[in-house]
């Protein structure tokens, strides 16, 4: 290494590599980006004025490559590109730990591999750093060749925003095992679950859709930036003491012991590899079942009823844009 900042490139210029590429530029670092000429993101990531070149290109000089492409195409597009192209002694950086952990990918034993990943979305990873704040990270070193992985995850992570004295150290089974999990019980999986859930119930019983929306639906965002902000503890005071009350005694109604089995049984599917495997064979298979339960969700009558609402509230324009990302648009 030259300097103390290492030339990186980024490949992949979605929701994370977008953030990351704009962030580390943003904090004087060179940045190159790789990606498929022709690609969905290329004319992106040109009209934001980065180089792009093909990923083979683009990772030969490179200090540190980003792999911030989809998990699921990451252990061909090493085996076929990066392994070949990367300098010798280069920092290989994941933002989530799932190839190496579950042995998709072994790295070249020359390279330096290191995770950094945003506890949040890209395009929150942006706009924190945009007003000067950050979004908390974990790191962690998978492998050392050079004595100077730790150094480099952290010069990464900070230049991407990731506030330093928010930055936990971790491992890449424990990221791995913990963000799939936080993502299936809890932030994904559950929120959307209970959210329907919720609905379904009001609705069955004869309650007007709108109304449930903004129950079960709306509603949520003020709690969850109470949680946000200060915990339960804030949230406690700033609800009614009906509310709380009612909490008290009917929130282990709905998360009882068998819910907690249940997520007892989420972790052991991720901490035995069946959720790796499931998921790698299903991307293998062409996304057949996935596909599916994803339309299902889209086309659930909630989405319909919240649109419509959502029309009339003027505010959401602004914000709504800046959680727009490449994703979105490559799916359509
Ligand atoms: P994404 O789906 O938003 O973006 C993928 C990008 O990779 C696109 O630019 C796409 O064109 C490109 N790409 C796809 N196939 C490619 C190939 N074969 N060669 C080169 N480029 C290719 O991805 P993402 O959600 O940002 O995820 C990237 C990584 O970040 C993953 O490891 C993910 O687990 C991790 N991560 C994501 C989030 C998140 O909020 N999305 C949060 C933390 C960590
Ligand atoms: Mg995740």
């Amino acid at each position: 290494m030259t300097s103390n900042k290492p030339r990186i490139t980024i490949v992949g210029y979605g929701s994370q590599g977008r953030a990351h590429a704009l962030n580390l530029r943003d904090s004087g670092f060179d940045v190159t980006v790789g990606l498929r000429p022709g690609g969905p993101t290329e004319l992106k990531a040109k009209a934001d004025g980065f180089t792009v070149k093909t990923p083979a290109d683009a990772v030969k000089d490179a200090e540190i490559v980003a792999v911030l492409t989809p998990d699921m195409v990451q252990p061909q597009l090493y085996g076929e590109v990066l392994e070949p192209h990367m300098a010798e002694g280069a920092c290989l950086l994941f933002a989530h730990g799932f190839n190496v952990h579950y042995g998709q990918i072994s790295p070249r034993a020359d390279l330096d591999v290191v995770l950094v990943a945003p506890k949040g979305p890209g395009a929150l990873v942006r706009r924190e750093y945009e007003i000067g704040r950050g979004v908390p990270s974990v790191y962690a070193v998978h492998q050392d060749t050079s004595g100077k992985a730790e150094q480099l995850a952290l010069t990464y992570c900070a230049g991407i925003g990731g506030a330093r004295q928010n930055a936990i150290k971790t491992s890449f089974k424990e990221e791995t095992e913990t963000d799939l999990f936080g993502e299936q019980a809890v932030l994904c999986g559950g929120a959307t679950k209970l959210v329907q859930a919720g609905w379904e119930t009001l609705v069955e019983a004869g309650y007007q859709p709108e109304v449930a929306y903004y129950e079960c639906l709306h509603e949520l965002k003020l709690i969850v930036d109470l949680f946000y902000e200060g915990g339960v503890t804030r949230m406690h005071e700033f609800i009614s003491e009906t509310a709380q009350y009612g909490a008290l005694t009917r929130g282990n109604y709905v998360v009882d012991d068998n819910t907690r089995a249940q997520m007892r049984k989420v972790l052991a599917e991720i901490q035995d590899g069946t959720f790796a495997r499931q998921w790698i064979a299903e991307y293998a298979a062409g996304n057949a079942n996935y596909k599916a339960m994803k339309q299902a969700d889209l086309d659930h009558p909630i989405e319909t009823v919240g649109k419509q609402l959502r029309a009339n509230m003027q505010w959401l324009s602004t914000s709504q844009a800046a959680n727009t990302t490449a994703k979105q648009s490559e799916a359509a």
